[in-house]
């Protein structure tokens, strides 16, 4: 019964015209409650662990003390069981009151439907619930390689991270990748070995690969209690307490634990283990904290056994946050058992907001500095901004001011996010995360201030402490929080309406998208005026194809998907152009010449190098040379062969000559029209881009998945042994790739899993280039 009144309030909030008016109404008294409640109240934290509803709860669901606070994320290789583990917080932090399953489709981070259908995180979701004293906003991360750019913007407003394992398959090929931009970020981690219930689970294993391929030093706080199916509990190295889950009744959640201390006689062997993990604990927080390390040496060198946990804990937290280690937990989501020790360890051993350091703080003293990092379209409310704030406050019906599209907003409402639920809230304060409706120019990764006067102070302030007198453009640039890196995409296709009267309205949907996720690209072929979809992968395309027939009601028509080439040239070239045109009574004269040449080392990067010979130096005013560097790198976006984007050349402009009337867009048209000629001059190569592929295989299917590999002309770099599966490392052309998960499916009897992540960018041979060539033209 419960289950379905939650439904209904969150179809109730999704579409109110849908819901039944009793129920809206209940439902939105009980917001205005919550408002009125959390007004009255100043912050007072306790231990709770009632759901939402509960009105005394809310005392402490806004703002509470930074200390308080932890903005994590979970991140993992797909089906390592973030989902699961997160259902779990909530469930045990009384958020929900029964236990989804991503099998079943009824999670609540994952709800927009394709999640659910897929059993996938695409759109990470922000969910804020409170664990014992502390409030904890985590965000779900997606595991799939296509949707890499929505981890990174997550990882961007996140000061700490729970790495999510499969203890039966170890480090795989996506958790390194989001490792490493956790590392970019210098996030603190710490690991949970999950599935301990699995056949084939080992906890060794796990922390074996952990270490060599993650390069990092596993602090092991626990130790399984059984491994796969006798995996019944866990021992905490630091207290020597087991902890044993027995069911009790049918439902088995968990919730009840045995929690003890250790002793010789309850099991020996298991006894000296633990001992024996707490000594090594104990050696390698000493080799890496000097102020425990003095303790151990002083106090406690004759035995160890006396030191008090409190210490231990102090000692781990302090290497944890310095990054110089990783605790790692073990447990099994789906059975229960280890997720309330894993929500502890969050707590205890990741940063508050203000243990974190960040630069830009100095500029803004205590005025409003926030970050939009994700953007959702709401049909009723328009787009949602999520934002985290740094400093200052945000509230509602307040203005706000982007410093990235330079214009003032105004914020309606804000809203604490849990899943698919929302709570208004009256402010928000420093370390939190919110959502945000009113906003309807900002997008990911813009900064938000409260006012102009306040961005100029802040300028003004970074200019003088660089010691100018006035504050120059590039102050401004240093109050901007860093962008996401957005890669370029590998797959496009044609995207049409039903009919011509429905273009509007995609293009509108398109748009809607684009500002939601920033790795979609969408342009018009100026040939044929068709709208291109641009992607990450296969999948990507896929979803955002649904979203716009689910979330807008267009049916569209895709064309055949194609793979995003690269250009670029072998030899180096000269031309030369000139532009002659009379428009009304003015002349506008250009002469240009440039060379070009491949560059060497540096590889991949679509922007071209662009130098000037001392003459042309001496003689260019200041303000054609923006003119001259648009006409080079607009002709770089469009090759002159297939209209790819051309890589890797550095240009010399030789000599430039410019009548005094000519226009700057002129001067554009001439270089641009230059670059061509030189670049065709400079004979031009094709490049396809190669991936890294990652099959996880059995034995029995591992000759099928290599034949099969062949044919795609790929070559295998590494057979890897992953318990009793072959893990395949190749690299592969994306062009061979299409459509891949269902043949591996079919030859593997849906066994095998696998990942594709962009190497480089590899050259075609000669026949290879014909046979594209003629393709493109429809010959074949
Ligand atoms: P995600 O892709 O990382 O979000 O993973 P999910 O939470 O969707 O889980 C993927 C699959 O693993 C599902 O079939 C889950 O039921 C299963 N799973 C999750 N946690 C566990 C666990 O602790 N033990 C076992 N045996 N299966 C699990």
């Amino acid at each position: 019964m419960l289950r379905i009144m939650r439904k209904l309030a969150v179809n109730a909030l999704k579409s109110p015209s849908l819901c039944s008016e009793p129920f809206k109404r209940v439902y939105f008294q009980k917001t205005k409650m919550r408002v009125l409640s959390v007004t009255q109240h100043n912050c007072s934290l306790r231990n709770y662990s009632s759901p939402p509803g509960d009105v005394k709860s809310l005392r402490s669901v806004i703002n509470p003390h930074l200390s308080r606070i932890r903005n994590i994320g979970i991140m993992a290789h797909i089906d390592a069981g973030k989902t699961t583990t997160t259902e779990r917080m909530l469930y045990y932090s009384g958020y929900i009151r029964t236990l989804g399953d991503v099998d079943d489709g009824d999670t609540v981070t994952d709800f927009m439907v394709q999640e659910r259908e897929r059993g996938i995180t695409i759109q990470s979701a922000a969910v804020t619930f409170d664990w014992k004293d502390y409030r904890i906003n985590l965000i779900d991360t997606p595991g799939h390689v296509d949707f890499t750019v929505e981890v990174e913007r997550c990882l961007r407003v996140l000061d700490g991270a729970v790495a999510v394992f499969d203890a039966s398959a170890g480090v795989e090929a996506q958790t390194l990748t989001v490792w490493r931009q956790a590392d970019k970020h210098q996030i603190p981690r710490i690991c949970f070995l999950n599935k301990m219930d699995k056949n084939r689970a080992s906890f060794t294993y796990a922390v074996e690969s952990i270490k060599q391929k993650l390069k990092t030093k596993p602090l092991l706080l626990q130790l399984p209690i059984g491994e796969a199916k006798t995996f019944r509990g866990l021992v905490d190295v630091v207290t020597k307490e087991q902890i044993v889950w027995k069911p009790t009744s049918d439902l088995d959640d968990g919730k009840n634990f045995e929690q003890k201390l250790l002793l010789e006689a309850d099991d020996p062997n298991l006894f000296q283990e633990v001992q024996d993990a707490r000594n090594t604990l104990i050696e390698q927080v000493a080799d890496l904290d000097d102020q425990f390390a003095e303790l151990v040496l002083g106090e406690y060198s004759e035995n160890f056994d006396l030191i008090p946990a409190d210490k231990l804990w102090s000692a781990i937290r302090r290497v944890t946050l310095a990054q110089k280690a990783v605790p790692v937990l073990c447990g099994s989501a789906l059975k229960n058992k280890g997720v309330q020790p894993l929500l502890d360890a969050i707590t205890m051993y990741l940063p508050a907001p203000n243990e974190r350091s960040y630069e830009f703080l100095q500029w803004y003293k205590d005025d409003l500095c926030a970050l939009a990092f994700k953007v959702l379209h709401d049909k009723c409310r328009g787009p949602l901004v999520f934002v985290r704030v740094y400093s200052g406050s945000l509230k509602p019906q307040s203005a706000v001011y982007n410093i990235n599209k330079s214009c003032t907003e105004r914020i309606s409402r804000l809203l604490l996010p849990f899943a698919d639920q929302q709570i208004e809230i009256p402010s928000l304060m420093p370390g939190n995360i919110a959502l945000t409706v009113g906003l309807k120019q900002s997008a990911t990764g813009d900064t938000i201030v409260s006012s102009k006067a306040s961005a100029v102070a802040a300028a003004r302030r970074a200019g003088r402490d660089a010691g100018r007198e006035k504050w120059s453009t590039s102050d401004v640039e240093s109050l901007l929080l860093a962008g996401v890196e957005i890669p370029d995409p590998v797959f496009f296709c044609t995207i049409e309406p039903p009919s011509m009267a429905r273009q509007q309205d995609l293009d509108n949907a398109l748009s809607c998208l684009q500002r939601e996720d920033p790795s979609l690209k969408v342009k018009l072929d100026p040939d044929t005026g068709q709208t291109i979809l641009c992607g990450m992968g296969e999948l990507h395309i896929e979803i955002i194809h649904d979203r716009i027939r689910r979330e807008y009601g267009i049916e569209t028509y895709l064309g055949p998907l194609q793979v995003a080439y690269r250009e670029t040239i072998l030899n180096a070239a000269q031309a030369t152009d000139t532009l002659d045109k009379t428009v009304g009574d003015k002349r506008h004269l250009v002469t240009a010449e440039l060379e070009v040449r491949p560059r060497l080392g540096e590889r991949a990067t679509t922007k071209p190098i662009i130098e000037y010979a001392a003459s042309v130096t001496e003689a260019l005013p200041k303000e054609l040379q923006g003119a001259v560097e648009n006409g080079i790198t607009n002709s770089c976006i469009q090759g002159p062969l297939l209209g790819f984007p051309v890589q890797d050349i550095d240009v010399t402009v030789q000599s430039l000559m410019v009548h005094p009337d000519t226009s700057h867009t002129m001067v554009s048209a001439c270089l641009s029209r230059c670059m061509q000629k030189a670049l065709k001059k400079g004979g031009i190569q094709i490049l396809e881009p190669l991936m890294k592929l990652e099959i996880t295989v059995s034995e029995d299917h591992l000759s099928a998945a290599l034949a099969d590999l062949a044919q795609r002309r790929g070559s295998i770099q590494e057979i890897q042994s992953r318990q009793d599966n072959r893990v395949v490392v190749a690299a592969v052309p994306l062009a061979e790739m299409m459509g891949y998960s269902t043949v591996l499916r079919s030859l593997t009897s849906g066994s095998a899993t696998f990942t594709l992540e962009l190497a480089s960018y590899q050259a075609l041979n000669s026949q290879e280039q014909s046979a594209l060539l003629q393709r493109r033209m429809g010959l074949v």
